[in-house]
């Protein structure tokens, strides 16, 4: 899973870098360990937002049939 400096094409060995370390080319996001890891978290909690307010709305929704008045 190598990566390679798109710049001059070397094998990039420390991911965690910003430079490449033959042409000193500053390395895109996406091809920075750290930028990986972080867009899977956001994509992950972005995920279980969206599951715990669908919750949340069915819920809602248990309440009102159960309560037709409005009264909980
Ligand atoms: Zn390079």
């Amino acid at each position: 899973m190598a990566k390679h400096c798109p710049t001059c094409g070397s094998v990039i060995y420390s991911r965690r870098g910003k430079l490449c370390g033959v042409c000193s080319a500053p390395l895109p996001q996406a091809l920075r360990l750290v930028g990986e890891q972080a867009g899977k978290i956001q994509a992950q909690s972005k995920q279980a937002e969206q599951n715990i307010r669908r919750l949340e709305q069915e819920q809602r929704d248990d309440r009102l049939r159960s309560n037709p008045g409005g009264l909980i």
